[in-house]
């Protein structure tokens, strides 16, 4: 198979179509066969679900080449146990995760030739995701749905290296407590993204969300959980309903108390004690731990020790072993690496 002459260094965060995508449809209460499609567009009713009420979800994951030249994704089973979980609570139709994980494999398979090479930095960014499709004027759940999962190559996160992010504690909320905070809906999407505007006119990288109830706990950003180190060496992530189950902090979890022997605390994080902390990273798929030098809070500046240079001495650990396993340098744990044949 002839690899696509991509610039693969460069080629940034941006969508580039591939040949082939997977649809399904539901209808009448049922899921179709589904099939690859080479038509990246899609027609529906002016008057869909998705476009007037918002009802749709997604997932994100990568596929990428190990370094004995196997093309693999990461834990792809979580992604489909969180789609449901999100299905669930949007009144959406469950998508099969057996059958999730077979589209997975045909369109990772089909465009292998965008599956970037290894010790390339970059890797090919899956999306599956679906939406209500059938006309919906008066509210009420669609009674249509496609299933689709499309990928494109994105490039290396930290070209031209790391660089820890400055943050402020936002006015904003993402997310109500009891409501859609811990699914991956679209609509916090929506409504994050004034913030994220308002936070970059204001020379902020990024939102710390806080519990909109308290205004005390540090929730997480528009699209990465935290996860701090102390001054004396424990991890700690924060504790919460409306947090989004990020996989790739799950998989750091375990890889600071499997692989690095650390002693890791799940738990409520207060605002108040980030004046302790030694380093912060953020933990989502596109750059598995990104660190984070400053957090400001009304003009309280707190400098992460760990600086504004580089990951601090345990991130960099765990960004490391936790690349190594998805790479296949370290050994993984049980079922943590799906390999597409
Ligand atoms: C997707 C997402 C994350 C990161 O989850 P991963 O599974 O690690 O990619 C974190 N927070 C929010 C709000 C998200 O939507």
């Amino acid at each position: 198979m002839e690899k696509k002459s991509l610039d693969w260094a460069n080629i940034g965060f941006h969508y580039i179509p591939t040949e082939w995508r997977y649809v399904a449809n539901y209808k009448d209460g049922a899921w179709d066969e589904g099939g690859l499609s080479p038509d990246p567009t899609v027609a529906i009713s002016e008057c869909a679900g998705v476009l007037q009420y918002a009802q749709t979800c997604f997932e994100g994951l990568k596929a990428y080449t190990t370094e004995d030249g196997r093309i693999v994704t990461f834990r792809p089973d979580l992604n489909a146990e969180r789609m449901t979980d999100t299905c669930r609570r949007l009144e959406m139709p469950v998508f099969p995760a057996e059958r999730f994980l077979n589209a997975l494999d045909r369109v990772v398979r089909a465009n292998a030739a965008f599956v970037p090479p290894y010790g390339s930095g970059a890797t090919l960014y899956v999306r599956p995701y679906m939406f209500g499709s059938d006309a919906v004027i008066g509210v009420a759940p669609s009674k249509e749905y496609q299933f689709r999962l499309f990928c494109t190559p994105v490039g290396p996160y930290f070209r031209g290296g790391v660089r820890p992010l400055t943050i402020r504690v936002s006015d904003f909320d993402r997310a109500a407590p009891n409501g859609t905070g811990h699914i991956k809906a679209g609509l916090n999407y929506a409504m994050s993204l004034h913030a994220i505007v308002n936070a970059h006119e204001e020379g902020f990288d990024e939102n710390m969300y806080l519990d909109p109830k308290t205004r005390t706990k540090v929730e997480e950003t528009g699209g990465a959980n935290f996860l701090f180190v102390t001054k004396d060496g424990r991890v700690v992530t924060p504790k919460s309903s409306s947090i989004l189950p990020s996989i790739t902090r799950r998989s750091l979890i375990h890889v600071a108390k499997e692989y690095l022997g650390l002693t890791v605390e799940e738990r409520e994080v207060l605002v108040t004690e980030l004046e302790d902390m030694a380093e912060c990273g953020l933990c989502g798929t596109a750059a598995v731990i990104c660190p984070v030098g400053k957090i400001v809070d009304h003009g309280r500046e707190i400098c992460l020790p760990s600086g504004m240079s580089e990951m601090g001495p345990v991130t960099k650990k765990l960004y490391e072993t936790l690349t190594g396993i998805q790479m296949g340098r370290l050994e993984a744990p049980e079922g943590w690496i799906r390999v597409i044949e």
